[in-house]
């Protein structure tokens, strides 16, 4: 499993339970992702062991990546945070922290209004400067947030008045358990609420087939369907990619399943080149009536990059849904620059360009489109040959008089 997995975002401590140890892990993925600023959630994440090699797979939204979400419900301790309006703050051996709505300081003293729940209440408590934070976005109470909390998260055990570090998820055949690591670097073993335990194998492979029958009858037949841990691996071949998102989709929108990975693959009913498939995006891009400019398509064994601008009131909504069903495509990704129509330049000169081309004998049958895009006259759009190419350059040219044409006409 591990090829399929060949980039390596990053390393992370997590529990092995071969090594029966907190270890470095690598976290490797089907994509060269990012982790700045958080990732998209089910995203499955293959952790090895740098020690013993062990793997076991994760998804995104079980890590804490880089910044901290809003109303992630972390809560600062008094005496280890510095504390603003708006934070859930813990005093230790309270009953429950607080929400805090003001707070202020004397000479000698910190002040705190704070709702527990309906009802406010004030604090006073002795000056503490806080110079340094271990966590500075707070920390997950236990063993109340364990269903909450994510492995890397700093932790503060409300009981055994510890803190630590949540290292990972484990099974000990009963029951599924968060593995955090103290700050005495003991580890602790906190079995997970009811709700967030996973399904027995046998009961989500029954739901999962039972969905993707439901939904998908005629294609489902040929997908078989893994469960572990709560994790769907599905296998198999499918008609298209918009298919297989589709059913990616309906499997990681199940509540019970933690996520699922996916290694269907596209059915090639017959050999399709990727200038072929290139050919036909370019074919769909110059639908007459679609107002698209400046598109580019880089096809690569399959893998499909498309990036075109937009008028934003004639934003091309099933752009992307069509060239995913298109046979032949493994992986599509469509970025669109959007513009409101009120920024775009020189639209009337273009628009006239326009007619007056369509209306030109000489270039029948053509379809031409005129675009005032990074200071330019850009066009675009398909003529049947050279002469015609160079037509339309020059009934541009005579009529805008300025040299900034970029001629992108495609000669089929
Ligand atoms: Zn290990």
């Amino acid at each position: 499993m591990r090829k399929q997995f060949p980039y390596k975002l990053l390393t992370q401590k997590m529990f092995c339970c071969r090594c029966q140890r907190v270890t470095d892990h690598g976290l490797f993925a089907r994509e060269p992702y990012s982790t700045h600023g958080g990732m998209e959630p089910k995203i499955p994440l293959l952790c090895s062991c740098e020690v013993c090699q062990n793997i076991i797979v994760c998804f995104s939204n079980e890590f804490r990546f880089g910044a901290s979400e809003k109303n992630a419900e972390y809560t600062k301790i008094y005496g280890y945070n510095r504390i603003t309006p708006g934070n859930w703050l813990y005093f230790k051996g309270a009953v429950k922290p607080g929400l805090v709505k003001s707070c202020f300081q004397t000479r000698d003293k910190e002040i705190y209004v704070l709702a527990y729940g309906a009802k406010d209440e004030k604090v006073e408590c002795p000056k503490h400067l806080v110079n340094s934070e271990e966590s500075p976005d707070g920390y997950r109470l236990l063993p109340v947030q364990s269903a909450l909390t994510l492995i890397g998260d700093h932790v503060y055990h409300a009981i055994r008045d510890m803190f630590g570090v949540a290292v990972g998820f484990v099974n000990d055949g009963e029951k599924d358990k968060l593995v955090v690591q103290m700050n005495d670097n003991s580890l602790l073993f906190i079995t997970l609420p009811q709700v967030v335990q996973n399904l027995p194998n046998a009961k989500l492979s029954d739901m999962t087939r039972n969905k993707l029958m439901q939904f998908f009858p005629e294609e489902s037949r040929h997908v078989s369907i893994t469960v572990g841990q709560g994790i769907v691996y599905l296998d198999g071949l499918v008609k298209n990619l918009s298919v297989k998102r589709a059913i990616r989709a309906c499997v990681n929108g199940m509540q019970r399943a933690r996520g699922c990975v996916d290694f269907m693959k596209i059915r090639a009913e017959s050999y399709i080149s990727d200038e072929q498939i290139e050919k036909s995006i370019l074919s769909l891009l110059e639908t007459p009536g679609l107002r698209v400019f400046n598109y580019k398509v880089q096809v690569e064994q399959g893998r499909v990059l498309v990036s075109l601008g937009c008028i934003r009131e004639y934003f091309p909504k099933e752009i992307e849904s069509k060239i995913a069903e298109f046979p032949g495509v493994q992986d599509l990704s469509v970025k669109i620059d959007s513009i409101p129509m009120d920024e775009m330049e020189n639209t009337k000169v273009c628009k006239e360009l326009e007619y007056e081309l369509s209306v030109n004998s000489r270039l029948a049958d053509s379809l031409i489109r005129v675009n005032y895009v990074d200071e330019k006259y850009l066009l675009e759009g398909k003529v049947h040959s050279l002469i015609q190419k160079q037509l339309a350059m020059f009934c541009v040219a005579r009529r805008v008089l300025s040299t900034s044409i970029e001629n992108r006409l495609r000669i089929v």
